[in-house]
């Protein structure tokens, strides 16, 4: 079953809503040079097209303070600047007028240096991520739990969480992130028992699209069931226009997300009674645009598929030769094999013309 969701504070970053019951945020991170305005600038539109409603970015060294001013000027998405290590650097991003910074307050030189970030993010009203990993936890923690167990990861995470409280501030984001999707769920799961900023799902190092999308999908959705989480990355190695549809695609699977057509494809077997690859393809290829939600069901065969797939809007089963188009269960046609998507369409948009009556 489907768990609540987790209740947590909420706050804007830009005119997105964070946290609360605005709907999960689907970020990424460029992977562009910082310093190539033109390079990064298409990456941020071409993964705004694709979905994603925050970009990341890193900010390595000073000089790139300039080209973020002017990328935060001409982005479509909010833009939150990435820093590690040196604490002016968050200070000149805020200063910039960034839409948010992500630090982790274990690698930036300290707790006063931690302090004066959080000291210009109050002044700015700019969000803040923490991030913790197991790469940041503190010696002493590390001593206590013997190593960087999620209980020592989310114990820092709340010792720099009391720090922002102290000063009054409170537009955080925090993720608790491992490599290991175990650690990383019983990492988050803890953290949103101990507090109720919104929360930050990924996986760290997933890893390359095959195992970097099952892992995520295995580590954030197990999270999403239970209501955990507030915005999400899916991180795989290479371009991160690929991250968008595994992010989306989760989040449908997980039930978080209602909108846009949801295949269901029977996996084939012997009763497979017609080519059902192509067809699926072709079925997602013009359902794709899609926005209201629907579930849609590619069947293999007429003998079980509008069975096998009840709940479906509508469907299609393949028979010798032939097919059938069904909605919820019911056949509604039955078609030579070279015109049943032609038949398809016509039911499909029967079904959307009904619903945009009713
Ligand atoms: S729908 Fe038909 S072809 Fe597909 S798995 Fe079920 S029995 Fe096999």
């Amino acid at each position: 079953m489907l768990g609540m969701r987790h209740k947590t504070r909420s706050f804007y970053v830009r005119d997105l809503g964070f946290g609360g019951d605005h709907p999960i945020v689907v970020q990424s991170m460029t992977n562009t040079d910082t310093h190539d305005l033109a390079a990064t600038l298409a990456q941020i539109r071409a993964l705004d097209q694709a979905g994603a409603q925050l970009v990341r970015l890193a900010v390595p060294d000073k000089a790139a303070i300039p080209f973020l001013e002017k990328l935060l000027d001409q982005s479509p998405v909010p833009l939150v600047a990435d820093i590690h290590f040196d604490y002016r650097l968050a200070l000149a991003a805020i200063a910039c007028g960034v839409d948010g910074v992500r630090i982790n307050p274990g690698n930036i030189g300290g707790l006063d240096r931690f302090r004066q970030v959080i000291k210009a993010c109050l002044e700015k009203d700019t969000p803040m991520r923490i991030g913790v990993n197991s790469g940041s936890v503190e010696k002493k923690l590390l001593e206590k739990y013997g190593g960087p167990t999620p209980e020592a990861m989310v114990e820092s995470l709340c010792q720099h969480v009391r720090v922002c409280e102290e000063a009054g501030y409170g537009k955080l984001v925090l993720s608790v992130k491992a490599s290991s999707v175990p650690e990383m769920v019983r990492a988050n799961r803890l953290a949103a028992q101990e507090l109720d900023y919104p929360l930050h799902l990924g996986v760290t190092e997933a890893g390359g699209v095959r195992m970097g999308t099952i892992k995520s999908a295995v580590g954030i959705g197990a999270l999403l069931v239970d209501g955990i989480g507030d915005t999400l990355r899916v991180s795989l190695s290479g371009d991160p226009l690929n991250e968008l549809p595994v992010a989306y695609d989760i989040l449908k699977a997980s039930g978080r997300l209602k909108q846009g057509v949801n295949i269901i494809a029977c996996p084939t077997c012997g009763r497979t009674q017609i080519d059902l690859v192509p067809l699926l393809e072709a079925v997602e290829e013009r359902t794709r645009h899609i926005q209201r939600p629907l579930n849609i069901a590619v069947m293999g065969c007429a003998v079980n598929g509008p069975g096998e797939a009840r709940e479906a809007d509508i469907g299609i089963a393949g028979g010798k030769g032939m097919g059938l188009i069904f909605r919820k269960g019911e056949i509604v046609a039955r078609a030579s094999e070279d015109q049943l998507l032609a038949s398809f369409d016509q039911h499909l948009q029967q079904l959307l013309m009904e619903d945009s009556e009713s």
